[in-house]
């Protein structure tokens, strides 16, 4: 990667002149084109043209007709070229010009018979063969050496502009957007984040005069329609700066360099205008990992993009107020060089919005229509989940666009229930619905795992379960952070716990639904790897006692790829003690299931109603079922274990 910036410095010495003199270089260019195609094909018209011009008694004929005249005596002398015969004959002294284009390529008669007439006659230089030859390899000349023209100054990036590519102001239309952080709705926490940046836009010497680093990058990563681009533009028009907006796909195109090239100018404009926001969406497109693949064609474009784009982000100083803010769908696929310290090193979830989120997307959107009293936006709401934003903008739009064509005043809840079925029947092929029953099955899924987590001594408590889908793959989640940061001991009961965490989704759906989905496969994966390296690689269990059986990998649950170290039949042994113990402790889980079952229905319940609940009300739910029935609390993470475990500590 870091030959081409050399490579381009050679080539600006080696076409200085052309780079100094853009427009100069583009009129030689133009008149060398033009000279040659008038010496190639202009040639038989032209020469054809100018004796119309020069003998007014000048006559078009036939080529028959010519060699008739010839036979007949009355031409006097002949010039030949492979495409125009003129002639110049005498009638009674008067001088007479024929001209006959369109002439036969090869006529072997021609020249014997000039000879036997004594018809003065000559040839003009043609070439025959040549000048078809050069007139059929014009146009792809032609097209050749735009191409490299183009290209060359596309790479050094000259202003001036042919055919208006190359001038990325041209193409990037800087606004100064109306759009405020109300106009977003339901990603609190993402607007939190990027709050700050107004600040640094508007008052960028507070911070420079502190000495204060401004953030240059800011990744927002989320599902399409969440609103990036939205809250990007929100922050350009908070801090009232202009909003330079770009895709990274329509970096990539068919002239090379022309990406770098609009990198260059894009941030020049920028930095002119600072304070400024940079918007660059779909930057997958240009900062795809290098590692992942190479891909035919485009590629060599791209990197020369994502080369430029590091560049300029390494380049402009901290006391440049130009925050640069990215937006992905799969920051996976990023590479790893984007996301280096002073370039993209923030990064805000923007997800799908949740109830609540939903409902106030909602509310923001049917603002600017006229909506029936009789419409209830919460039903609207839970019909939504999850949809984006731009879905739900969507929805509302259609509904309207039915209202009207039902020629209603108003927009009623019908047009409304309309226009998701609508909405989901185009989604249903994407497979992005989740339908009432997979609802369920993760409610209850999520459940199973949140109580677990809570009873569990050793386990992390609660911070959050969800029913939203993230991304690929997971309905739903159960979010823990551990209560200190930087663990890297974990004991054994620790280790059990988070087994038990685990097999507590899986029991609830065998549990309460009395079925089992494969919603749980990768908990079961999970589980089962923890036990085998609890066995096999931390000597916790009674089969192989202390003896290691594998060579422990980094981490709990690098697990797969350790060296085995041990005989078939001691295998055999640890596989049966998985197994065991595996479903001893599924056992025990559902047990624990059963004695809850009114606080799984209710967190259920919950979450079925707005799919989002937080580790407090969790604990809320399972202490007002324990106090209602009378139960001890099993609570792990009560304030009498957590005073327990300090003294232990102090002590
Ligand atoms: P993204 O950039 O994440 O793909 P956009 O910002 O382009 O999504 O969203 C497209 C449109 O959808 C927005 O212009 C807006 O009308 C609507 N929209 C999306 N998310 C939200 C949101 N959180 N609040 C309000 N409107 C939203
Ligand atoms: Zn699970």
């Amino acid at each position: 990667m870091n030959n081409s910036p050399n490579n381009n410095t050679n080539q600006n010495n080696n076409n200085n002149f052309f780079n100094n003199n853009p427009l100069l270089a583009f009129a030689l260019f133009s008149i060398v084109i033009i000279l040659i195609f008038k010496a190639v094909v202009g040639d038989g018209e032209g020469l054809g043209n100018m004796v119309n011009k020069q003998a007014s008694a000048t006559k078009q004929v036939a080529y028959s007709d010519l060699k008739s005249l010839i036979k007949e005596g009355k031409i006097v002398s002949v010039k030949l070229t492979p495409t125009v015969i003129e002639a110049i004959g005498d009638d009674n002294g008067r001088k007479l010009r024929y001209v006959a284009q369109n002439i036969p390529t090869i006529d072997k008669e021609m020249v014997p018979l000039l000879e036997e007439k004594k018809v003065q006659f000559e040839g003009v230089m043609g070439g025959g063969w040549l000048s078809e030859l050069i007139s059929m390899m014009l146009p792809i000349l032609i097209f050749f050496a735009i191409w490299i023209f183009l290209a060359k100054r596309m790479q050094k990036g000259m202003g001036g502009g042919i055919l208006g590519v190359g001038k990325a102001g041209k193409m990037i239309n800087a606004e100064k957007p109306e759009t405020r952080f109300d106009d977003v709705a339901g990603v609190e926490e993402a607007k939190e984040e990027v709050k700050e940046i107004v600040d640094f836009l508007k008052y960028p010497e507070r911070y420079m005069e502190l000495g204060a680093k401004i953030p240059k990058g800011v990744l927002l990563v989320g599902p399409p329609g969440t609103g990036k681009t939205l809250l990007a533009k929100a922050v350009a028009g908070e801090a009232s700066v202009p909003f330079f907006s770009v895709s990274g796909s329509s970096f990539i195109e068919m002239f090379v360099g022309v990406g770098a090239s609009r990198v260059r100018d894009l941030f020049e404009q920028a930095k002119k205008e600072a304070p400024a926001i940079i918007f660059i969406d779909e930057i997958d497109a240009i900062g795809k990992s290098r590692a992942s693949g190479a891909q035919m064609g485009g590629n060599d474009e791209r990197e020369q993009t994502l080369n430029q784009l590091l560049a300029e982000m390494d380049g402009f100083g901290t006391n440049t107020p130009v925050i640069v803010l990215a937006a992905t769908n799969r920051p996976e696929i990023l590479d790893a060089a984007l996301l280096r310290a002073g370039r993209f090193d923030r990064q805000v979830l923007v997800d799908k919005p949740d109830y609540e989120g939903r409902l106030k997307i909602l509310k923001v959107h049917s603002k600017d229509v006229k909506l029936s009293d009789q419409v209830d936006m919460a039903i609207i709401a839970k019909s939504t989940a999850g949809l984006a934003g731009a879905d739900l903008a969507n929805i509302i739009n259609e509904a309207a666009l039915l209202a009207g064509r039902l020629n209603k005043q108003e927009i009623e809840q019908s047009d409304l229930m309309e226009a998701i079925e609508r909405a989901f029947v185009g989604l249903e092929k994407k497979n992005r619905k989740i339908n009432e029953l997979e609802k369920k099955i993760v409610s209850y899924h999520e459940s199973g795992h949140a109580l677990m987590a809570e009873l569990t001594e050793g386990a992390t408590r609660v911070t959050k379960v969800s029913i939203i889908p993230r991304g690929l793959g997971a309905l739903g989640y159960t979010l823990h952070l551990p209560d200190e940061e930087n663990r890297f001991l974990k004991q054994k009961h620790e280790l059990l716990a988070e087994i038990i965490v685990l097999l507590g989704g899986r029991a609830a759906e065998d549990v309460f639904l009395g079925e089992i989905s494969t919603g749980a496969g990768n908990d079961l994966q999970r589980a089962t790897t923890i036990i085998k390296d609890m066995i096999s690689v931390y000597g916790m269990s009674d089969v192989a006692g202390l003896m290691v059986l594998e060579k422990s990998q980094n981490s709990f649950l690098g697990g797969g790829m350790a060296q085995k170290d041990y005989s078939e039949k001691t295998a055999e042994k640890i596989d049966e003690a998985v197994k065991m113990q595996l479903d001893e402790y599924y056992a025990l889980v559902k047990k624990t299931l059963n004695e809850y079952s009114g606080a799984i229905e209710e967190m259920a319940k919950v979450l079925l109603d707005v799919e989002v609940i937080e580790g407090e009300k969790v604990r809320e739910i399972i202490e007002n079922f324990e106090k209602e029935n009378g139960m001890k609390s099993r609570l792990a993470h009560t304030k009498k274990v957590e005073q327990e475990k300090e003294e232990a500590n102090h002590s």
